[in-house]
């Protein structure tokens, strides 16, 4: 499915015209453009040769957007962003231990290593890991959300720790302000520059990996939204529920602006282009 809008046939089967097999490998997703004489013109309203009943347009998309919320909410997906809770509340815990602590190159290596987790996780429980290119997408999630802090050394213009964790000021990539500005004009160059379907999702990994880093650090710092100022800290409940919560919103709003495909288990759902 491309990122931006085209024409698109749906079509939805029953179960039971469902390949026995449909569940493991997705063959009940039935994609082609249909060119049967039997197709009436009225946007996939009509009979298939063998008679099969295929639904309005606006109605097909409506029960994909139905299934997409469904399996936003799967109880696999609301279990991995409880462990994504928890795993931030076990991380913090660790890097407060005397012996983390004490250390500076240890608790800023276990730190970014939380960062690119945190970022990670969140990026998997928005895609699912269905397949291998998943991991791919997953690992560069965690990668972008853990570079952020390259910054600090760029703001301190020296590869010294010391200096880069005692800044005067925050480092660029910490203002929040940035993330809708960078994400909506990536969207931009990638819609000007017709970029493959594959790179589709790029804008919503960088939203995720930059958000959970804002708000992680939020914690001690506030989130700063320049050229305004900072916030109060932000609640340490407030940062675990939004961290947890955070792939699930961004799911949803990647099904409703149409940047992912739907992976249905119920139906078989045709999208050509
Ligand atoms: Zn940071």
């Amino acid at each position: 499915m491309p990122c931006y809008g085209s024409a698109l046939i749906l079509q939805i089967y029953s179960d039971d015209r469902l390949p026995p097999n449909h569940l493991l490998d997705m063959q009940g997703f039935y994609s082609k453009l249909n060119s049967s004489p039997s197709s009436s013109p009225l946007l996939g309203v009509g009979l298939r040769a063998d008679g099969a009943a295929r639904v309005p347009l606006s109605l097909a998309v409506e029960a994909e957007k139905a299934q997409a919320l469904l399996q936003t909410f799967s109880s696999a997906s609301l279990l991995a962003s409880a462990g994504l809770g928890a795993f931030c509340v076990l991380a913090d815990h660790a890097l407060q231990l005397p012996a983390v602590h004490q250390h500076l190159w240890l608790r800023a290596a276990l730190d970014n290593a939380t960062h690119g987790l945190v970022g990670l996780w969140s990026w998997a429980v928005v895609i699912g890991l269905r397949k291998k290119s998943d991991l791919y997408e997953v690992l560069l999630a965690g990668l972008l959300a853990s570079i952020i802090d390259l910054d600090h050394f760029y703001m301190a213009g020296s590869l010294s720790l010391k200096a880069a964790v005692s800044l005067p000021q925050r480092p660029p990539l910490h203002c929040s302000s940035l993330i809708p500005v960078v994400c909506l004009s990536l969207r931009f160059l990638m819609w000007i520059g017709r970029l493959k379907d594959a790179w589709c999702s790029l804008p919503w990994m960088l939203f995720i990996s930059m958000t959970t880093h804002h708000v992680r650090d939020g914690v001690r710092h506030g989130l700063w939204l320049c050229p305004f100022g900072n916030t109060a800290p932000v609640p340490y409940w407030l940062y675990v529920s939004t961290t947890a919560t955070l792939p699930h919103l961004c799911s949803v709003l990647m099904y409703l602006t149409g940047t992912r495909d739907v992976i249905s288990t119920k139906h078989g759902v045709a999208i050509d282009v």
